[in-house]
This record gives C-alpha cells, sequence and structure tokens, in this order.
C-alpha cells in the first residue's frame, strides 16, 4: 500500500496545497471528496475565519482534510488551539522551526508534515517526529527556498537523507508530472497551481484568467533578501526589478512590498500592484476545471503511463 495513503486514509497520494488566499473550504472540501487530500490555507485567515473555514469544510466532506499552518503566523497560538479543538487530523507546517510545535499537535493525535526545501530541513523534521515531509522544490509558486534546488535534484537527496513517506512539490501539476516524482522517489505529490485555476479556488477571477495566459518564463523567484517568493510578472515585479537595479538595499525593498499586496493581487484582482504567487507550471495550465477534475485527471494519466505500452519508449536497450 502507498504511504501516503494509508498515513491519511485517502484515496490517491495527492495533496492538494494550503495556498494563502486560494485554498478555502470549497476547494479542500472538493479535492478530499475527489479522493486526494485537500488543505485549508491558514496563513491568510484570521483565527475566526480558520474556525469557521474548517467547520464548513466538514459539513461538506465526511472524507480527511487538513490545514496549512505558516508557522511564522503572528497569531500561531490561536490556530493551534483551532485546530486542536476542532479536531482536524493533518496539519502541514512550513515557514519555521518543526521543533516548536509538533510533538503538541501529535499529543494530541493530529498527524503533523512539515514543509522544505532542503535535505538538511527535511533531516530536521524527521528528528523533531513528523509524519511526513513535503520537499519543494525551486519551480513552486510563492515562498520558496533561498538555495534554489530543483524538483528533480530535491527528491532523490530528500529521499537518500530521510525514511519518512515523502511528498515531491513544485513543477508537479499532471499524471506525467506526478510518475516522475515518484520515479526520483517520492510517495505522493503536493498540488498548488493546478488547484488555483479551479472554480472552487478562493482565487480572484482575474488571478486565474491571467495564469491560463501565462507563458513560459512568465514566473521568477525573486526578493530573496526578504523571502524568497515565485511571483508571475506584473508592475509590482517590474517595479521591483527596477529597484534592483538602482541597487535597492533590504529595508527599500521591504518598504516597496509593504503589506497585504497577496491579499490585493490574489484575493481582491489587483493584477498591476498585487503580489501574484504562481509556479512555473501555469505555462502548462490554459483552462479553469473544476477541482475534482483535475484530481481525476492526475490519476488517469499517471495510470495510463504506469502501463507498459507508455513506457516502452524508455527503453535503451
Ligand atoms: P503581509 O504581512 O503582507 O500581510 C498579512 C496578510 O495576512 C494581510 O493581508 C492580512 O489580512 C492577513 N492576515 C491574516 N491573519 C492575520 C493576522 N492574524 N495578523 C495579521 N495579518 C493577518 O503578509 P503576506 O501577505 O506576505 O503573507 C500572508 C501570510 O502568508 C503570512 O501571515 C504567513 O502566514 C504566510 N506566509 C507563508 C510563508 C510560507 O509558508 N513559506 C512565507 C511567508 C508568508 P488583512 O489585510 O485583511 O488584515
Amino acid at each position: 500500500m502507498n504511504p501516503i495513503t494509508q498515513l491519511f486514509a485517502i484515496r490517491y497520494p495527492i495533496v492538494q496545497a494550503g495556498m494563502i488566499w486560494c485554498s478555502g473550504w470549497e476547494l479542500a472540501s472538493a479535492v478530499s471528496n475527489a479522493g486526494g487530500l485537500g488543505l485549508l490555507g491558514a496563513g491568510s485567515m484570521y483565527p475566526e475565519v480558520l474556525k469557521e473555514q474548517i467547520q464548513k469544510c466538514k459539513s461538506a466532506t465526511k472524507q480527511p482534510f487538513g490545514v496549512n499552518l505558516p508557522l511564522l503566523y503572528p497569531d500561531i497560538d490561536q490556530h493551534i488551539q483551532t485546530i486542536i479543538e476542532e479536531k482536524v487530523p493533518i496539519v502541514f507546517t512550513s515557514a519555521g522551526n518543526p521543533k516548536t510545535w509538533t510533538s503538541i499537535l501529535k499529543n494530541e493525535g493530529i498527524k503533523v508534515v512539515h514543509v522544505v526545501s532542503s535535505a538538511k530541513f527535511a533531516l530536521k523534521a524527521q528528528d523533531s517526529g513528523c509524519d511526513a515531509v513535503v520537499a519543494e522544490g525551486f519551480e513552486a509558486g510563492g515562498h520558496n527556498g533561498r538555495e534554489e534546488t530543483t524538483t528533480m535534484c530535491l527528491i532523490p537527496q530528500v529521499r537518500q537523507a530521510i525514511h519518512l513517506p515523502l511528498i515531491a512539490a513544485g513543477g508537479i501539476g499532471t499524471g506525467k508530472t506526478m510518475l516522475a516524482a515518484m520515479i526520483l522517489g517520492a510517495d505522493g505529490v503536493q498540488v498548488g497551481s493546478r488547484f488555483v485555476t479551479t472554480p472552487e479556488s478562493s482565487a480572484h477571477q482575474a488571478f486565474k484568467e491571467k495564469i491560463i495566459h501565462a507563458n513560459e518564463g512568465d514566473t521568477l523567484l525573486t526578493l530573496k533578501e526578504l523571502t524568497p517568493v515565485r511571483l508571475l510578472k506584473n508592475k509590482f515585479f517590474n517595479d521591483v526589478m527596477a529597484a534592483y537595479e538602482q541597487d535597492a538595499g533590504t529595508d527599500e525593498l521591504q518598504s516597496l512590498l509593504g503589506r497585504g499586496r497577496a491579499k490585493r493581487g490574489m484575493c481582491e484582482g489587483d493584477m498591476e500592484e498585487g503580489e501574484l504567487e504562481i509556479g512555473q507550471i501555469s505555462a502548462y495550465i490554459n483552462e479553469i476545471k473544476p477541482a475534482g477534475d483535475v484530481v481525476k485527471e492526475i490519476v488517469e494519466e499517471y495510470t495510463q503511463l504506469l502501463k507498459t505500452t507508455s513506457l516502452e519508449r524508455l527503453k535503451i536497450n
């Protein structure tokens, strides 16, 4: 049996990333109902909003779902309390030290998965008692590792370093890319960008439309002096590039970024001034498709490719 489907008691080892401003209860429940694992993105939710979202998700699915919790979230104690009170069975943590909260969550019977961008941090997550690790490569949208390790290089390295179940992320959104990640050593995948362009995602419609028209090279990892983030190019992105050309320091970049840019772009639909976090695979995405159909399509393509006829051309002797 697959270690990820076993760990979460789900049908397919496909996790929908808990993305800020995009992953609300409609998306998470749709993915869980389709046999994957849906995650609520708690990073952009005030404590009372997270509580409400969890309750709505529970009403919309009887299948397991989880919460993605960035450990740098300002009111993290309140989110942790809500998660425990609402008996959320699975938590994905990111952007922080997994030692701080893992044992507290695990003592409540919650499965804990930590998101990392290097083998070193994967070992740290394992030492902290996590149940699994998400290794996210350079291709991924939004906040990302400084080292720029691609999924292709990251997954085998993490696989070698740890014995925990491993979920690959970054550049994965099709059956073919899922199969590649599994061949590299992953037990399952986390998909973000493809689920942003579903009707169930809470991203603004203008953002969804911009993604489906994005081409190769339209996203870049930037603002490494602050928190590295992969953004879709727009006026704000160009302003950042212009600031670099004028040798802007960290303080100037921070003041250019300001506060709430991600909300302005992804939630409110300001395609010029907002921060538009999306992965490299956006170049491949060209339609808005229901989340359940995305899961089905990935599973079908993966299964088809596994059949020997499709792999015939890989034989080299
Ligand atoms: P900003 O500081 O620019 O803005 C904070 C945003 O989060 C605002 O839009 C605010 O909404 C909303 N928010 C939700 N809950 C709270 C709260 N308790 N206190 C303050 N603001 C809150 O942050 P970003 O938009 O860049 O990042 C948003 C979130 O994304 C971060 O709080 C963090 O949780 C997460 N993040 C995750 C990372 C990762 O996983 N690797 C890395 C970086 C950030 P409003 O405008 O309505 O007040």
